[in-house]
C-alpha cells in the first residue's frame, strides 16, 4: 500500500490538495526520543486560514449541506476504512512527532480513531427534529441544523484521538471543518486529512492549516466565517481564545487541563489499586502528558508508606523508558524541549517546597546508564517516573498542572478530608476512587467536582460516553450523542394553518 507521507516535509491540506504555506515558512518538528528534527510542517498564517475557511464555506453551501444524511454517514464509514488501512503509518508518524509509545498508539489510539468514525457514521443519519403541539392553527417543528464552518484546535499529546472525537461529531452534524494541529506535533493530522478526501468527501469539507497558535490559531478564532471553535489545550490558552472570540460571538467548547485526584482508601483492593495508581495515566506511555493524569495521589494515612512502596515496586517492574518507536517501550519521552524544561523545573520546585522524592527525578541520559541504546537516546527528553511523598495540597506542585510523569502523594485521615482535598483545585476534569465500600463510592461519585469519576478503575474513556470538565477544566463535551448538539443550531419553524 502506498504511504501517505513522502519526503521530509508535509504541506497544509486545503480544498482537497496539499499546499505549501502562503508565506513560504516551515517549522521543524523534533523527534523527542532523540532530540533531532525529523520533518518540516507549515508555519502558516492568516492567508492560509482565509484560504481554508473559504474552501470550507464553499463546500458547505455547495454539496455538503444538502447531502442526504445517509450519504454523509457512508462517507464517514469510508473514512474509517481509509484510516484503518493507514493506521500503522499514522501511528508511526504521531509517535515520532510526540514520543507516545508506538505499541500504545497501535493498540489504542488508532483503533479508537477508526471506531469513532464508525460511531459518528451511525449517528449522522439519526438526527431527528421534533414537532411541538402548539394548537390547531400552527404546525410548529424544530430542526437541528449544522453551524457551517467549525474550527478545531488540537494539542500535541494525542492529536489523532482528540481530533477524531471532535471532527467525527462535527462532520456527522453536517459541518465543514478547518483543523489546527499543535505546532509541536502537526504531522499526523496533516497526514490524516487526505484520508477523508480519499474516502470520497467533497473537497473543502476537511482542511488543515498548520502554524503557531498565536498566528494560525488566532486567525481561526477571529475569523468571521467560523461559527464555532472546539479546542483542547491549556486553560490559559482557552482564556485567550474566549476574549478574542467575543467580537464575533463564536460558540466555544473547551477540553482543558486537570490536576486530578486519585483517592485510595484503606479498604481498597490493593491488587487493583497499586497498578491503578501506578498507571493512572501518570506513569504510562504518554509520560504523564495527558489531561486526566491522576497527578494527586491521595492515600489514607494508615496505608500511606506501604502503598507508596508497592507503587514504587510496580513502576520499577513495569515501566520501561525508551525510544517511542521501540515496541518494548512502555513510557516515551516528554514531547518537546520546552515541556521537558518545564517538567524539570517542577521537580526542582517540589524539592524546594519541601516534598521528598520517593523515587524518580532522573532526566535525559541518566535514565539509560548501562543500557545499549544509551548513546542513541542521549539527546531525548526523558524523565523517569517521579513520585513526591509528604506533599501537601497547598504546594504549587499539587496545584499546577505539570504534564509530565510526576505525581504527588498526599496523605488523608478520613472521608471528609479526602473530599475536601480532592475538590480544593480550580480544575475539575477527572477523579479516581479506590474502595470496597459501595456507599462511600456513591458519595464520592456525587460529591467530587469532576467531569469523570472512576471507581476502582482509572482513565476509562469511550467514544460513546461524554467527556469533559467541570470548573476551569472546560465546558462542552466530546464523545457521546450529547456532543452532537454542540455542533448544531436549533431552528423553530411555524407554518400557519388558520
Ligand atoms: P496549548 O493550550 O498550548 O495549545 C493547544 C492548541 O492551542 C495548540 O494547537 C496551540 O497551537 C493552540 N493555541 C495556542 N495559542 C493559541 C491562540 N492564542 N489562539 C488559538 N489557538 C492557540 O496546550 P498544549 O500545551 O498544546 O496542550 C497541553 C494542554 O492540553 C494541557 O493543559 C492538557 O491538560 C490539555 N489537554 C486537555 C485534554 C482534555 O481533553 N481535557 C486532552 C489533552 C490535553
Amino acid at each position: 500500500m502506498a504511504g501517505l507521507l513522502h519526503g521530509d516535509r508535509i504541506g497544509n491540506w486545503i480544498d482537497g490538495r496539499r499546499v505549501d504555506p502562503a508565506n513560504g515558512e516551515w517549522l521543524e518538528s523534533v523527534d523527542p526520543s532523540v532530540g533531532k528534527a525529523w520533518i518540516r510542517v507549515p508555519g502558516g498564517d492568516a492567508q492560509d486560514v482565509d484560504h481554508a475557511v473559504a474552501a470550507a464555506k464553499a463546500a458547505f453551501s455547495g454539496s455538503w449541506r444538502s447531502m442526504p444524511a445517509t450519504q454523509r454517514a457512508g462517507l464517514l464509514r469510508a473514512a474509517a476504512v481509509e484510516i484503518g488501512k493507514h493506521a500503522e503509518e499514522l501511528a508511526t508518524i504521531e509517535c515520532r512527532d510526540n514520543g507516545k509509545p508506538l505499541a500504545e498508539a497501535i493498540a489504542g489510539d488508532l483503533p479508537s480513531v477508526v471506531e469513532m468514525m464508525n460511531y459518528w457514521a451511525g449517528a449522522a443519519d439519526k438526527i431527528h427534529g421534533e414537532t411541538i403541539e402548539i394548537g390547531p392553527t400552527s404546525h410548529n417543528f424544530v430542526r437541528h441544523e449544522p453551524l457551517g464552518v467549525v474550527g478545531i484546535i488540537v494539542p500535541w499529546n494525542s492529536p489523532l484521538a482528540i481530533l477524531a472525537a471532535k471532527v467525527g461529531a462535527a462532520l456527522a452534524a453536517g459541518n465543514c471543518v478547518v483543523l489546527k494541529p499543535a505546532e509541536q506535533a502537526a504531522a499526523s493530522i496533516l497526514t490524516i486529512a487526505a484520508c477523508f478526501d480519499a474516502a470520497g468527501f467533497p473537497h473543502g469539507v476537511v482542511n488543515v492549516v498548520s502554524g503557531l497558535g498565536e498566528v494560525v490559531g488566532d486567525a481561526l478564532v477571529r475569523h468571521p466565517d467560523v461559527r464555532k471553535i472546539a479546542m483542547t489545550g491549556s486553560t490559559e490558552t482557552a482564556r485567550r481564545i474566549s476574549e478574542r472570540a467575543a467580537p464575533t460571538l463564536k460558540q466555544l467548547a473547551f477540553e482543558l487541563g486537570g490536576k486530578s485526584p486519585n483517592i485510595v482508601f484503606a479498604d481498597a483492593d490493593l491488587e487493583l489499586a497499586v497498578p491503578g495508581a501506578s498507571t493512572s495515566a501518570v506513569f504510562t506511555g504518554g509520560a504523564g502528558q495527558t489531561c486526566v493524569a491522576g497527578s494527586r495521589l491521595l492515600v489514607h494515612a494508615s496505608i500511606y508508606d506501604d502503598f507508596l512502596e508497592r507503587v514504587e515496586r510496580h513502576v520499577a517492574k513495569h515501566v520501561r523508558l525508551g525510544n517511542a518507536l521501540d515496541r518494548q517501550t512502555t513510557m516515551g519521552p516528554i514531547a518537546f524541549a520546552a515541556q521537558y524544561e518545564k517538567v524539570k523545573s517542577y521537580v526542582e520546585l517540589g524539592r524546594k517546597e519541601g516534598a521528598e522524592i520517593a523515587f524518580g527525578g532522573r532526566f535525559g541520559p541518566e535514565n539509560f546508564d548501562g543500557r545499549e541504546e544509551a548513546e542513541a537516546l542521549a539527546g531525548g527528553y526523558f524523565v523517569s517516573p517521579t513520585l513526591f511523598r509528604g506533599a501537601t495540597n497547598d504546594m504549587r506542585v499539587c496545584r499546577e498542572e505539570i504534564f509530565g510523569p510526576v505525581t504527588c502523594a498526599i496523605p488523608f485521615h478520613d472521608d471528609d478530608e479526602a473530599l475536601a482535598i480532592a475538590n480544593d483545585t480550580h480544575y475539575g476534569l477527572a477523579a479516581g476512587v479506590w474502595t470496597r465500600d459501595l456507599k462511600r463510592a456513591h458519595r464520592f461519585v456525587r460529591d467530587l467536582e469532576a467531569g469523570a469519576v472512576w471507581v476502582n478503575a482509572y482513565r476509562r474513556i469511550h467514544w460513546a460516553a461524554p467527556f469533559g470538565g467541570y470548573k476551569e477544566s472546560g465546558y462542552g463535551r466530546d464523545s457521546g450523542l450529547e456532543s452532537l448538539r454542540g455542533y448544531q443550531q436549533t431552528k423553530t419553524a411555524w407554518i400557519d394553518l388558520s
